[in-house]
């Protein structure tokens, strides 16, 4: 057991990040059917689970919450709409006449590491921006409610929230001309990095640890300590959180396995209808939704801000 957990943690980055996303990207390159991407993501989220049991970072977020019907649900929401995106690019090409500006005469794999470059800027503005403006955020504590970290929870969004990143995110790369297979291995990417970067796994990230946005430096971005959070919003890299002087390399204090979510909505819903309903009962910085209050307890005087910016995270 102790060479097979010591396998998984120094395995288990490079097989995500390197051998899947670069399976994809021969699936891609030599023209193979798009569904061998959906049995790599399958693989991927399988490999997830596997690694956590061997080597989970807490043991407890291996427990059941009480979540994965709800983050199934999310995990089918966001690939279909992830799938539709990529379906509507011929059209949007079609409607904007910048295609010329993307460089198609790059070798794929330039063109592939070019688009997530881009994408990795955009999604961790998006993700700063989604912890600053209240309205943003509504939507975005639906990705922070969850109890634990585990595999699926890189893909628990409001599917509202999902879409603005989809079109501030990516749709600026289809407007300039980013091809349909090069949009396709990015959301591959994505997705796996999402698994990577919410999976309970102990890793070893070596050298790489201070740049790399996943591990625990993620972890800290999930505590439920008031705005202790607020940083880390990297998607994969740390650079941009250096530039706007939000990266925090270590916890100020261990973090324990309950110590996520959203600190003024301790009973944050579990189903999936009610997360959907969420943002539209939620008002930051004013405490917990009445109807989330257990049996009438709960905490009435939470409002720990009221300036309208939420106070978690
Ligand atoms: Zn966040």
């Amino acid at each position: 057991m102790t060479a097979l957990r010591t396998g998984v943690r120094y395995l288990y980055v490079p097989f995500m990040m390197f051998g899947l996303i670069g399976a994809g990207y021969f699936v891609v390159a030599k023209g193979h059917s798009y569904l061998w991407l959906a049995v790599i993501l399958l693989t991927a989220i399988m490999t997830a689970f596997a690694a956590e049991k061997v080597s989970p970072w807490h043991a407890e977020w291996n427990e059941s919450h009480g979540d994965e019907a709800a983050n199934v649900w999310h995990w089918l929401v966001y690939e279909m709409s992830a799938i539709h995106g990529v379906v509507l690019i011929p059209t949007i090409t079609w409607l904007f006449p910048f295609q010329g500006l993307w460089p198609t005469q790059l070798p794929l794999l330039a063109q592939f590491l070019i688009a997530f470059f881009i994408a990795d800027f955009a999604f961790s503005m998006l993700h700063y921006l989604s912890h600053r403006w209240p309205l943003l955020w509504r939507l975005h504590a639906v990705h922070h409610g969850v109890g634990r970290l585990y595999g699926f929870n890189g893909v628990v969004r409001h599917p509202l929230h999902q879409s603005v990143d989809m079109i501030v995110g990516t749709m600026p790369l289809v407007i300039l001309g980013m091809p349909v297979e090069i949009a396709v291995l990015l959301g591959l990417a994505i997705s796996i990095t999402l698994i990577v970067q919410h999976s309970n796994v102990s890793y070893e990230l070596g050298p790489l640890k201070p740049y790399l946005a996943i591990g625990e430096v993620h972890h800290l971005h999930h505590v439920n300590w008031g705005a202790e959070g607020d940083c880390n919003f990297g998607l994969l890299f740390t650079h941009w959180d250096r530039l706007l002087g939000t990266y925090q390399p270590e916890p100020p204090r261990r973090i324990r396995p309950h110590d996520m979510g959203v600190d003024e909505v301790p009973h944050f819903p579990k189903t999936f209808m009610e997360q959907l309903i969420f943002p539209f009962v939620y008002q930051p910085g004013k405490g917990e939704p009445e109807r989330y209050r257990a049996g009438g307890k709960g905490h009435p005087g939470d409002a720990t801000d009221a300036s309208g910016i939420h106070p978690a995270e």
